[in-house]
């Protein structure tokens, strides 16, 4: 079976490193080539095992330059990309910071998306997003937007509306609920743009999920020790990325499909 390629963004630190750590720690069947991608493209002192090997490179997902530089110093075919790179500026957070972090983690994941799936070959892409985004928080008129958005465009819509609101101060009075603040926003965005990449590619495997509260920069943002270890918070991701990728032999890779869990 040939090798697959496997794409990591935000990979320098933590559950991107646990993610890279896990994925080339663990024998693969078929052998992985990992991509372990990040805004510096620093190197990480990682031993992959005897059927995996490491390539590290630049790529900023919020730069629509940066992403054409890396694909066009990988031509090869991605098999797998895990959008796990993201931002919280919950904290603090003003009209700009709000932008930025909309910026980052749902505009970076569609450009991301967009350009491999326009590209062709890929086969499973996994969304890193959280749990502590609910659709309930938001006013009736916004859940029915999120649950209508059928296309790109009306995740863009929502994600233009939400920033207006937000440079007009009026999050709550236009149904973005009380106290609800960019990241989680970001995060309703991804998966409402998970579910429209998945009906639009039918071939592909488009999940999303929430790797838990995980001890990081970011899980330590909202106080208290969070209870999982990056190894604990990349299980989900890498269970999502190659689960069941050896399985079959049957002409489709042996994704298995049906056997991968949805979360
Ligand atoms: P960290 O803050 O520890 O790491 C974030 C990573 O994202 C860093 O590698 C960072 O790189 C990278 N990144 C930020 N902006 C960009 C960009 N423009 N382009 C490429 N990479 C970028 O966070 P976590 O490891 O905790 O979070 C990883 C993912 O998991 C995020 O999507 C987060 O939302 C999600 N998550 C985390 C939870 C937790 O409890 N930790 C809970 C739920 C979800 P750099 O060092 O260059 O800034």
């Amino acid at each position: 079976m040939p090798t697959k390629t496997i794409l990591i963004t935000g990979s320098n630190r933590g559950i991107g490193t646990g993610i890279t750590q896990l994925l080339a720690s663990t024998s693969h069947t078929p052998s992985l080539n990992i991509l372990a991608t990040s805004r510096s493209g620093i190197h990480l002192a990682i031993q992959p095992s005897h059927n995996s090997t490491i390539h590290y490179a630049k790529l900023d997902i919020s730069s629509r330059a940066s992403i054409a530089a890396f694909l066009h110093s990988h031509p090869a075919r991605i098999d797998v990309l895990i959008n796990n790179a993201g931002v919280n500026n919950n904290i603090g957070e003003t009209p700009d910071s709000a932008a930025h972090t909309v910026k980052v983690n749902y505009c970076g994941t569609r450009d991301l998306c967009s350009a491999l799936l326009e590209r062709g070959g890929l086969w499973r892409v996994v969304n890193v997003s959280s749990a502590a985004c609910q659709l309930s928080n938001y006013a009736p008129r916004v859940q029915e937007k999120f649950r209508n958005a059928r296309s790109v465009a009306d995740v863009d819509r929502l994600a233009d509306s939400y920033i207006g609101a937000v440079c007009r101060g009026k999050q709550e009075e236009l149904g973005w609920g009380k106290g609800v603040m960019s990241y989680q926003v970001s995060k309703a965005l991804v998966n409402a743009l998970t579910a429209v990449l998945a009906q639009q590619n039918p071939d592909v495997l488009v999940n999303c999920c929430c790797p838990g509260w995980v001890d990081t920069h970011m899980g330590g943002l909202v106080g208290g020790k969070p209870p999982k270890t990056v190894e604990e918070g990349a299980r989900i991701p890498v269970r999502l990325a190659v689960g069941e990728l050896g399985r079959g032999g049957d002409g489709d890779g042996g994704l298995g499909r049906e056997e991968t869990e949805r979360v």
